[in-house]
């Protein structure tokens, strides 16, 4: 057990396994009328031996996407337990990203008022982000995570082996999480930079250093959540980047993966934090030479407007004030900041030449 996570009295351990047959030890050790595992097809692809040495007694798979994340698709997973009498001493397991994650975490805490359930997050942005801290959604419409729970596993198992199939995007895309949280909790994450010569992918590569990053990345998450599981206050810390970054990720249309509209809302937001707290600008160098290094260009130019009425209705903002978090320097922040239009417009301005 690398660390326990406390919640409310439950500690829920947060397992490390250097290779993916170690896996199935831990999930034996619980005991179950059935095993459920729920996966996606993509995922049992390319993990098929592994998922079929767990000796489960169902195996659901959804598609691949957040389309899985709808309501019609839990319903249909509802159905597929309710037809097989699947009890509340069942065991689940959810095996994927943060799609799955969440969608499995959602039918776990609902399903007959809650089933026990286990993590094993497989792409980095699951890893050290959506598996910890026991939020659980699905989307509704067109608006994303509007239905959901709080509810904590059993138990996380984290094994970098995973890694070794992700596609470029999704490792740069768990790697904007890392970073943020590298400017707001653990600087120490940003020691990365003197090895950025490489690209992401091949650091990634590098076993060890990826065990490193991820372990301090859990670290920052754990932290904020046993401090706040409701949201309320310092939670918001995670939400560095992401102002910005989901306006521009909901104007893009998902254009590229979450966590690299998290890196260029982080370089909008720094910019923010310039022109209120005089944060010193040299720290976009880092940010700004992983994109170029990745490629990574907005397809075309914004809407200043539009950007700034979609972060006025983002649900985070109490009545349609933009509210926003920013930096006075490295790991020194401010929560909640109220923003004026103008100054967003000014910054706006400077992100588009940068961008
Ligand atoms: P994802 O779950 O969509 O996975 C990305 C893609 O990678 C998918 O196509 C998947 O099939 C594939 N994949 C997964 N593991 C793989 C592997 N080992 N090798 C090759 N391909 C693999 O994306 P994600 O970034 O992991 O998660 C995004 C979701 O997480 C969003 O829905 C977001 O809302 C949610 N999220 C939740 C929280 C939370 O606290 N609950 C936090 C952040 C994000
Ligand atoms: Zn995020």
């Amino acid at each position: 057990i690398y660390l326990n996570l406390k919640r409310n009295e439950k500690n829920i351990p947060i397992v490390f396994v250097e290779r993916i047959e170690k896996i199935r030890e831990y999930i034996l050790s619980f005991n179950c009328s059935n095993l459920v595992i729920f996966t996606d097809r993509l995922v049992y692809r390319l993990y098929k031996d592994f998922i079929d040495s767990l000796q489960h007694s169902y195996l659901y798979l959804f598609d691949k996407g957040e389309e899985s994340k709808s309501i019609e698709s839990y319903l249909k997973a509802i159905d597929y337990l309710l037809d097989r009498n699947v009890d509340r001493r069942a065991l689940f397991i959810a095996i994927g990203g943060g799609v799955v994650g969440d969608v499995v975490g959602f039918i776990a805490s609902t399903y007959k008022r809650g089933v026990r359930l286990i993590h094993i997050p497989t792409t980095l942005l699951s890893m050290v982000d959506s598996s910890i801290g026991g939020k659980t959604g699905i989307n509704y419409k067109s608006y994303k995570n509007q239905i959901g729970t709080f509810y904590q596993p059993e138990m996380i198992i984290i094994c970098p082996q995973f890694l070794g199939t992700l596609p470029k995007s999704e490792v740069l895309s768990g790697f904007g999480e890392i970073i943020k949280y590298g400017f707001t909790l653990d600087k120490s994450i940003l020691d990365i930079k003197d090895r950025f010569e490489k690209d992401v992918f091949e650091i990634f590569q590098d076993k060890i250093l990826a065990m490193q990053l991820i372990k301090k990345s859990i670290n920052c998450k754990v932290k904020v959540v046993e401090k706040d599981e409701k949201e309320s206050f310092l939670r918001e810390i995670l939400n560095f980047g992401h102002t910005v970054g989901h306006a521009l990720e909901t104007y893009y249309n998902y254009y590229f993966s979450h966590g690299i509209f998290v890196i260029l809302g982080m370089v909008a937001e720094m910019i923010l934090s310039n022109i209120l707290f005089n944060f010193d600008l040299s720290n976009l160098d880092f940010l700004i030479r992983i994109l170029e290094k990745n490629s990574i260009k907005l397809p075309q130019r914004f809407e200043k407007s539009q950007i700034i009425s979609i972060m006025k209705y983002d649900k985070k903002n109490i009545s349609s004030s933009i509210r926003i978090v920013l930096l006075k320097d490295v790991c020194d922040y401010v929560l909640g900041y109220e923003i004026n239009e103008d100054i967003l417009y000014e910054a706006l301005d400077k992100f588009e030449k940068i961008v």
